[in-house]
């Protein structure tokens, strides 16, 4: 969580559902290198194969391997979230600004469509920021990582829609970049859907540790590529078309706080000062 200011009591902090807590005994992290976002989370669970299978909690196994492979190479790592719990975007917005982090990377898997054309390579999407180049190099080689880490999986056909590749989304109302977690960040942004819960083959290869490591591997080595090299990356796609709305969840109706520990009085200057947003 955000901190807003350090008290003698505890540190004043923004609460996931964009309430103020003064929270006792926190520890607290001042700089990060790069935000992962493991997508959905909580009630929300993103898209759930027939057997069950989760996409909140793929994107958090993926976003918690990709953690440690970064965290092994000197790079300071921070998740949205490491639990199952529900955080609006916003939230998880504030957490890379207020970190002033370099880089953030959403991760996700694609819902169930049956109707996706069939490829003999992976079609991992990743949507970039429109207007940043560092975002959108970052896409490409997020893509060119993950053609190469999947593909060594040999299942008979992957899933790959028109937006396989590096492309980006935009909102036809406003020409801005469509989702939030790309739209709203500070730093250059990307969400990536890695491959597809619709695809039985590619489910089967998401319930393997094997599998789950490579798509880590895409991301912890495209971001060391992006903070190392001057690789332009690849796979560059125009957009295939506009969305309107997302009606996707992630807004802040029906928040719920996940449990604090330990809390103490907010000070009433305090309480004016930031007010409840
Ligand atoms: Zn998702």
């Amino acid at each position: 969580m955000p901190v807003l200011e350090v008290l003698d009591t505890g540190s004043l902090v923004r609460t996931p559902c964009q309430n103020l807590a003064v929270v006792r005994n926190a520890s607290t992290i001042d700089r990060t290198h790069v935000v992962l976002d493991p997508g959905h989370g909580g009630i929300e669970s993103g898209s759930v194969t027939a057997d069950g299978l989760a996409e909140k909690d793929v994107n958090l196994d993926v976003a918690m391997i990709a953690e440690e492979l970064l965290s092994e190479q000197g790079f300071v790592v921070t998740l949205t979230r490491y639990t199952d719990v529900r955080i609006p975007i916003v939230s998880r917005v504030e957490i890379a600004d207020s970190l002033n982090a370099l880089l953030l990377v959403s991760i996700h898997h694609q819902g169930t469509d049956p109707d996706v054309p069939r490829s003999d390579a992976p079609g991992t999407e990743v949507y970039y920021q429109q207007n940043s180049e560092e975002s959108k190099r970052f896409a490409g080689l997020l893509h060119e990582e993950s053609v190469v880490k999947l593909g060594q999986f040999d299942i008979e056909s992957w899933f790959a829609g028109p937006d396989a590749g590096a492309t980006y989304r935009q909102n036809r109302n406003t020409g801005e970049d469509f989702y939030g977690m790309v739209r709203r960040p500070a730093a250059p942004a990307v969400l990536a859907e890695m491959s597809f819960l619709g695809n039985p083959e590619e489910v089967e290869l998401l319930r393997s540790p094997e599998f789950l490591r490579a798509e880590a591997e895409a991301i912890s080595d495209a971001v060391i590529r992006w903070f190392t090299t001057d690789d332009a990356g690849s796979g560059f796609v125009e957009p295939s078309f506009t969305l309107l709305s997302s009606g996707g969840g992630g807004g802040l109706g029906g928040c719920v706080d996940p449990d604090l520990g330990e809390t103490a009085d907010i000070p009433a200057a305090l309480l004016e000062a930031f007010g409840e947003s």
